[in-house]
């Protein structure tokens, strides 16, 4: 069998469809109603001493070894017997040929057409409405004046006829934000809250008709929907039908937007909403994130792409919320950067005060909105801050309190450009018992009927959905419900994003983008192993169909595996997960079920590879306690095969490394040829070490490869050297003797190459101080420095959403030298330093491809031992890129940065979920992640990560603990520099020649037809064109640049042309 050629063609075709259609595919199977014991079981076993036990064993294996994520996906089991082919044209090589053997044959690259490179060329016409959020940020000045009752705000007035001919349509939007995990855990919170807020919901909504309720979070949703009995499922399928209860957003959780990888973001959003179709068969059509630390356009556009036709944001930095308050802005269409036309466009409200609670939702002044939260009445637990307290309505306060309130909802509707107004009413974990319900619907009741019975008020005050809102305000904007039908829209497009967010003064909520990083790794691992095994199940499964089903495939059981693994992968998106912004303990349950989920899909790996590869799982089925996960720990009695799984649609040629007990090993392919292999120490302590076998392995994509090991002398097989140096210092080197290890007593230059690089270390600090690039052999200053960030001594200090830093950074300066580690080997070479609180490592691999032209970049950080502080990686570079950076938005697509003076230095640093570049008119740096920190450019040239943050104190934003549950945490990276192709530039030079008819042009005339001196240019072949004087000295200005040009008789023109 033609394993590699079936898959590459068989998975090209099916990639497109193959991770989401596994949700159709397995819908007959309905198992959502079928419940596993076992998990649930092993969820409910929580003591949390093993679950710290169990999170501290998975952080020793990070931190001994940073490519995880590349060896994960390896299985490893005997497959002798199953493999009778191979795809590989992989050729043992001469050793004397050197690195060149690595490369045994050439990767086809396919040259890209120029249409296809067109779409980051292109230059976008901005509509005269539209507003970009970076001109935004260059025109204000982020004063903060005192705005009176609305602090950040400004004194809003209006005149009493305002409403005499339209009137004032209130819509009260109740709602209780169920955080996921937060102070409690996930489980806590049902059992404390939640289940008691849905329960009282069934009954309360009965009761009253034009009573009404949102939800969003489908994870309790689901949890409660699986304990509630026939009778109350039914009656809330009448809450939902007569419009009572709205399913808001329908995601699994509110996601951060920040941290958030896209597959993550569409994983949880699709799993909501599955459950709901399923379930309810419910489609929401609006979604509400109240409580995410800042937006992002990604999250707007998934929206849109799964269906639903508004939004609604509320975490916007306050000097933006001010001047769109003023604009009458805050309801805008929000567009794609890269969209030229309007099919990304979103309906979205954003919400003009500083939080979603009650006082900050009715209208501008607290003090007031405060009043009408009746769970605040006096003998309550909880009170007003504003020391004026609500009051029960009665037939005697009726109308001062019902004056009392439009007053402030006309005020907040003057900063909306329809006469409708949306008051949430809601806050953290409300409704939680019968009384409350009561307490809020039965005054508010009592004032609408107040309003609504006095038509010279002009207002129409309800109970409304969010959904209900926006469909009021469609219709009286006079658009349609579903589409935007932009010719009669009053609302502007919007493009850009909303971070970094403050919520006051200079509280920048830019330290929850790096806060517990040690989790926003595992997150990203898990991510990529839910990932890989989904595509693996779904290939099985087209397998099965294809090929027949082998007696015993466990598709329902690896289904299962799956859904769990999907909803924790979900669960972790959650705004106080991902973000690290949860207690330590809720922290330990995240990174529990984590790793609950994580250890059952190897399993699911191994069947589906075992399926693909032997084409049966009869005698393999027993071997799978054998699949090595997470660490590939190879221990090697004898001979063994090892199948690599490449879950990208693309080739990939790769470095996969393995324990082994010997190194006397010799790695063939699956047909027996021999392969290239190094042999390296792994250094349990820098300088004490076993053994490890790397070698490149060739992987179609979405495929299989089998490669065999076995014990032996093997002259592909080639022992590292290694140099070791420590300024001043002795180094004593143990456990390597196997291994050629210098240890200069002078100073020698440090320098590690491959084909494509060559880095120059300094050989007293180890760090990278130039790369020179072999592409053109020009040297470039690279230096990568380490820094540290106080906290202020303000009263306000540093905590797990806020970075208060104590101004610029100092630079690391470690009390002794490090030791310097170089390995040179024909796989890969590399320098490690190691200093007291981190091993640096700088990594090149001699390979062909993208994983040779970056330098790989692992730190593994350790700041347990610090007080209040916050350890940052500096590159800095001589690219003149000024104060211009950029930074990806979930993975998904860049957003364009600019470091502001203006703002402190807090705010200057962004969310980086896999990349940040700086670039100049000749060349890029980019710096890769494999996790979501924060960065920054704070000066040209340089671009700097935040790696961990050690912090002994609250930050006020309800938590109320620090992080000081710092983990070892291993940070990688690739750092790639590209010099920018420079454009083959042309000059064309038309001349029209001037023709007289009047003579005859018999024999004489012209071979073709004239054109009456027009030329029409084909796109394709050019990507400027611009007109220039005869000699090209002066650009024109009069002479449009488009593709038909047009001469008059006798006239030269000139154009300078780049090609394409
Ligand atoms: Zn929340």
């Amino acid at each position: 069998m033609k394993i590699s050629r079936q898959f590459t063609v068989f998975g090209s075709a099916i990639f497109c469809v193959v991770v989401f259609s596994l949700y159709l595919m397995l819908d007959h199977l309905q198992l959502d109603r079928i419940k596993n014991p076992i998990n649930e079981e092993r969820l409910q076993n929580g003591q949390l001493v093993i679950l710290q036990d169990k999170i501290d064993h998975l952080e020793r294996l990070l931190a001994e070894n940073n490519k995880i994520i590349a060896n994960i996906r390896d299985s490893v089991t005997n497959l002798r017997k199953s493999v009778n082919n191979d795809k590989g044209p992989l050729e043992a090589k001469n050793l004397s040929q050197g690195l060149v053997d690595l490369l045994p044959f050439a990767p086809i690259w396919v040259l890209i057409p120029s249409e296809d490179c067109q779409f980051s060329a292109q230059t976008y016409s901005k509509a005269a409405d539209e507003v970009q959020m970076l001109d935004v940020y260059d025109m204000l000045s982020f004063d903060n004046p005192d705005g009176g009752v609305w602090k950040q705000g400004f004194d809003i007035s209006y005149e009493e006829n305002e409403w005499d001919q339209e009137p004032l349509q209130v819509v009260v939007v109740p709602h209780s934000h169920n955080d996921p995990g937060w102070l409690k855990t996930f489980d806590d919170y049902y059992r404390d809250q939640t289940q008691h807020i849905l329960n009282n919901m069934v009954v309360k909504l009965h009761e009253d008709e034009r009573r009404k309720m949102i939800w969003s979070e489908i994870s309790y949703f689901s949890k409660w929907w699986n304990n509630i009995d026939i009778q109350k499922k039914d009656a809330v399928k009448k809450l939902i039908e007569r419009g009572q209860l709205e399913m808001a957003t329908g995601g699994w959780v509110m996601p951060d937007e920040a941290n958030t990888h896209y597959f993550a973001l569409i994983d949880q959003l699709l799993e909501g909403h599955q459950w709901l179709e399923r379930n309810l068969g419910v489609k929401p059509k609006t979604a509400w994130a109240v409580d995410p630390f800042g937006h992002s356009p990604t999250q707007a556009y998934l929206f849109k792409q799964a269906g639903l036709s508004n939004m609604l944001i509320q975490r916007v930095h306050y000097s933006i919320k001010k001047h769109f308050a003023t604009q009458k802005t805050l309801e805008f269409f929000w567009r794609q950067n890269w969209d030229q036309e309007s099919s990304t466009d979103i309906l979205c409200h954003m919400m003009p005060f500083y939080s979603y609670d009650v006082p900050h939702t009715c209208g501008p002044d607290p003090k007031i909105c405060c009043q009408f939260d009746f769970k605040r009445l006096p003998g309550g637990r909880i009170s007003c801050p504003w020391r004026i307290p609500p009051q029960v309505i009665t037939s005697d306060n009726v109308q001062q309190r019902a004056h009392m309130l439009l007053d402030q909802y006309r005020k907040k509707s003057k900063l909306f450009m329809s006469k409708v107004v949306l008051a949430p009413l809601g806050d953290d974990f409300r409704y939680t018992d019968a009384q409350e319900w009561d307490q809020q619907f039965n005054n508010y009741q009592k004032l609408f009927d107040y309003m609504n019975s006095h038509p010279e008020l002009n207002v129409q005050a309800q109970f409304g959905t969010i959904s209900d809102y926006f469909e009021i305000l469609r219709k009286v904007t006079g658009m349609d419900q579903a589409g935007m039908n932009k010719g009669v829209s009053p609302f502007p497009v919007l493009s850009g994003d909303f971070f970094t967010y403050a919520d006051r003064d200079d509280h920048y909520w830019s330290g929850y983008f790096t806060s517990r990083p040690f989790y926003k790794r595992m997150d990203r691992m898990l991510e990529s192993h839910l990932r890989a095994a989904e595509i693996l199940y779904s290939l099985t499964l087209a397998n099965i169909k294809m090929f027949g089903k082998p007696s015993n495939y466990p598709a329902v059981e690896n289904y299962k595996l799956l859904t769990e693994a999907r909803r924790n992968l979900g669960l972790f998106q959650h705004h106080d997960a991902i973000t690290g912004t949860g207690k330590d303990w809720v922290v330990v349950d995240y990174g529990t079920r984590y790793i609950a989920f994580l250890l059952p899909l190897p399993v699911v790996v191994h069947c589906c590879r075992t399926i693909l590869v032997s084409g049966d799982i009869e005698n393999e089925w027993q071997l799978r306690f054998l699949v090595s996960f997470p660490m590939n720990v190879f221990i090697m009695p004898s001979f063994r095969s090892v199948v690599v799984y490449n879950p990208i649609e693309q080739a990939r040629s790769s470095v996969i490394s393995i324990y082994v007990t010997t190194p006397h090993i010799r790695v063939l392919t699956a047909q027996g040829r021999p392969v290239i292999a190094q042999i390296t120490a792994v250094w349990e302590h820098f300088t004490q070490a076993s053994t490890e076998v790397s070698f490149v392995a060739h992987v179609p994509p979405l495929g299989l490869a089998v490669y065999q090991m076995s014990e032996g002398v093997e002259l592909h097989t080639e022992l590292a050297h290694y140099m070791f140096l420590k300024k001043g210092g002795h180094v004593s080197v143990t456990g390597a003797e196997q291994f050629r290890v210098a240890i200069p007593q002078e100073t020698v230059p440090v320098s590690v190459e491959n084909p494509h690089l060559q880095l120059f270390v300094s050989s007293t600090t180890g760090l990278l101080e130039t790369l020179k690039l072999k592409e053109n052999g020009l040297k470039h200053s690279i230096k990568v420095d380490f820094v540290w960030y106080g906290t202020t001594s303000n009263k306000d200090k540093s905590g797990a959403y806020l970075f208060l830093p104590d101004g610029e950074a100092k630079k690391y300066s470690p009390s002794r030298p490090p030791v310097i580690r170089v390995t040179k080997g024909p796989v890969f070479s590399e320098v490690t330093t190691t200093f007291t609180h981190i091993t640096h490592t700088l990594r090149l691999y001699n390979i062909q491809g993208v994983d040779g032209q970056a330098v790989e970049i692992c730190n593994t950080v350790d700041i347990r031992g610090e007080f209040n502080q916050e350890i940052a990686m500096r590159i800095t570079s001589d690219i003149n890129s000024m104060n211009r950076f950029f930074t990806d938005l979930n993975g998904f697509q860049v957003q364009p940065r600019r470091t502001m003076s203006k703002l402190p230095l807090q705010a200057n640093f962004y969310p980086m979920t896999s990349m940040a570049y700086l670039e100049d008119s000749n060349r890029r740096l980019t710096l890769l992640t494999a996790q979501s920190l924060g960065a920054a450019s704070l000066k040209s040239g340089q671009l700097e990560v935040i790696m961990d943050r050690r912090l002994n104190q609250d930050d006020n934003r309800g938590l109320g603990q620090g992080v000081l549950d710092n983990k070892i945490t291993a940070n990688s990276f690739r750092l790639l520099l590209e010099p920018r192709n420079s454009a083959q530039e042309a000059a064309l030079i038309l001349h029209r020649k001037g023709f007289d008819c009047g003579f005859s042009s018999r024999n004489t005339g012209l071979l073709c037809s004239t054109t009456r001196g027009k030329v029409i240019l084909f796109r394709q072949s050019y990507n400027t064109f611009t007109p220039v004087s005869l000699s090209l000295m002066y650009e024109s200005s009069s002479t449009p640049k488009h593709q038909e040009i047009s001469l008059k008789p006798m006239e030269i023109c000139t154009y300078r042309i780049q090609l394409g």
